[in-house]
Formats: structure tokens, sequence, C-alpha cells
């Protein structure tokens, strides 16, 4: 129980895979009175208050902020600007306004574009946590223990808006830190964005071969491990690569150099050159895995 935060009314608009965990991890702090679901599908918000996830459905935005003191925005990135631009008007001035959008600058253009000032409540975040699957069904409460959440707040955020946004994530059990907005989509072009293109793009490459049947009858736990993250949603996948594409297509054309690079020492049969660079790729990857084993809460 967290004995410093407390949100009496707490409005999620976008109640998927990432928002319904959010909501689920709060319950399991015990730190908000109620939550407010807002978003696209009466579905699926007919599935979250069934799961107790929310406790009202509200699908217009303007009515779903109405008296929140915090609300979160968990749609795909190319969904942010009209859903602050439905709510910039009748956002209560004391509320803080958070979002977990992959990607920041696109989310704070986003917010310029809607609000004639940018809001002291206005805490752009992102967790790092999630799966390759979506929807509120796949949400759980666990999924930020022990995970960082960057929050990349604005001139105009004010200290007191950063605490709370901060007091909630810590309640769900993540590691809170920030960053500058440009530097945070820098860092995750090249930890996240990047590996999710190379993931869509070899297994897209290998299922437009005439030979695609027999290649994936063939294919076993490597290239499943590799390719689980090409399982993830395609419009989330747009929006990220078009939300951060200065710095993704920089990654990408560096990458293909180096790949234009292995293709030509392979082709040459450079041993040495092939040794030296598994070596050094294995053991930065050995000492990545030891470094996140040690950060792991105990269980
Ligand atoms: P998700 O499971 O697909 O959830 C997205 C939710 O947003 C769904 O409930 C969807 O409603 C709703 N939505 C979509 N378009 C909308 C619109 N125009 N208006 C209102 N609601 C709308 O996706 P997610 O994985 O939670 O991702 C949500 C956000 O988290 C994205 O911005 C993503 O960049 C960020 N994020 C994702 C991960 C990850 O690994 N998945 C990690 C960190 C951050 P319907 O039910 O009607 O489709």
């Amino acid at each position: 129980m967290n004995e410093t935060l407390r949100i009496k009314r707490l409005c999620l608009i976008g109640v998927g895979l990432i928002g319904g965990s959010l909501l689920r991890a709060l319950r399991r702090a015990g730190v908000v009175d109620e939550i407010v679901g807002c978003g696209r599908s009466r579905d699926s918000l007919e599935i979250a208050l069934k799961l107790g996830v929310i406790d009202r459905i509200e699908q217009d935005p303007v009515q779903a902020v109405s008296g929140a003191d915090m609300v979160v925005v968990a749609v795909p990135l190319g969904a942010m600007q009209s859903i602050f631009t439905a709510i910039a008007p009748v956002l209560a001035a004391d509320a803080v306004l958070t979002d977990v959008g992959s990607a920041k600058a696109s989310v704070v253009r986003a917010a310029e574009q809607a609000f004639a000032d940018l809001p002291g409540g206005f805490v752009p975040g992102h967790p790092i946590a999630g799966t390759e699957k979506n929807g509120v069904e796949a949400s759980f409460a666990e999924l930020f223990d022990g995970r960082r959440v960057i929050l990349t707040p604005t001139a105009q955020s004010s200290s007191t808006a950063v605490s709370r946004t901060r007091a909630m994530w810590q309640a769900c059990g993540a590691e809170v830190i920030e960053m500058d907005i440009t530097h945070h989509d820098e860092v995750l072009a090249a930890t996240s964005h990047l590996p999710h293109m190379l993931a869509y793009s070899l297994v897209d490459m290998l299922a437009r071969r005439d030979d695609s049947q027999e290649i994936f009858d063939y294919a076993a736990g490597g290239f499943r491990d590799f390719t689980r993250i090409a399982s993830s949603d395609p419009t989330m996948w747009h929006d990220i690569a078009l939300a951060n594409q200065g710095a993704l297509a920089t990654l990408l054309e560096q990458f293909s150099l180096d790949l234009q690079k292995l293709a030509e020492v392979v082709r040459e049969g450079d041993s040495d050159y092939l040794k030296t660079l598994f070596t050094r790729a294995k053991q930065a990857r050995d000492e990545f895995c030891e470094t996140q084993e040690r950060g792991k809460p105990a269980p």
C-alpha cells in the first residue's frame, strides 16, 4: 500500500495491454478510488469492465476526463493528437495528464497542437515494458515490476505533476527515471525500434520467397526467439516508425552498412573478421543479460 499517493478518479483512455496492466497494478497497490475507462470500441471496454480492470465505461473522452485528477492516455501514437484535442478544453486545471507512448517528441508535438499552452499537469511518460500481445485480455499487474519507466517532462511540467506521475509508476513496482525528450527517442530507436524493424523485415523477406513454406517448416528455436517481436501489433509499430522516423532511419542506414560489410566478409571467407565480430557481440550480450538478471526484483 502506497501511503503517499491517492488517486481519486483515474481516467484511462485506451484500455489495452499497457493501460490495462497499469490499472491492474494500481489496483494491486490500492492507491486508486475510481477508474473510468474510455476507448474506441465498446466491446473491449465491456471486457475490461467484466475483468474488473475498470469501474465505469465512458466512451466520450470529454465526459471521461470530467472530474478526473489523473488522466492517462494509452492509445497508439497516431491517435494521441485527436485525444488531446478532444480533452484540451475540459481537462481540470489541477489534473495530471500523462501518456505511455513509445516515442516522446511526437507526443509533445501532438499536445502542443491541441493545447494553446502546454499544461503544467502534462508529464509525458514511457514504460519500458511490454509484450508482443495486445488488448486488455493480455494485460497483467506484474508487467511493470522491476522495469523502468522514463518520464520526459516538458519545460512547463510542474514539479507536483512530475511527482504524482513518478509515484503512480512506483506504485506499479517500476523504477522511474527522467530523460530529455530527444535523447529518449534516440536511445529507444536503438534498443527497441530498430530490433522491431529487423524482426519484421526478416520475417517478411523470408515469407515472400517461393520456398517460404519449406523455410518456416524447418525454422526452429533460434528463428522463433529472433522473430517473436514480429508478432507485435502492426498499427502500433507503423505509428512508432513514423513518430520516430529521424532517429530510426539513421540507425537503419547505419545497420545496412554493417550488413553489407558482413555480406562481403562472408563471401570472402574472412575468418578473423567473423570470429572477432561474433566474440565481441556475444560478450556484449552476455554482459547485458547479467546486468538484467542482477536488476531483477527478488522472487
Ligand atoms: P493495445 O493493447 O492495442 O491498446 C491500445 C488501446 O487503445 C486499445 O484499447 C484501443 O481500443 C485503443 N485505441 C486505439 N485507437 C484509439 C482511438 N483512436 N481512440 C481511442 N482509443 C483507441 O496497445 P498497447 O500495447 O497497450 O499500446 C498502447 C500504447 O502503449 C502505444 O502508444 C504504445 O506506443 C505504447 N507502448 C506499448 C508497449 C508494448 O510493448 N506494447 C510498450 C510501451 C509503450 P480498441 O480496443 O478499440 O482497439
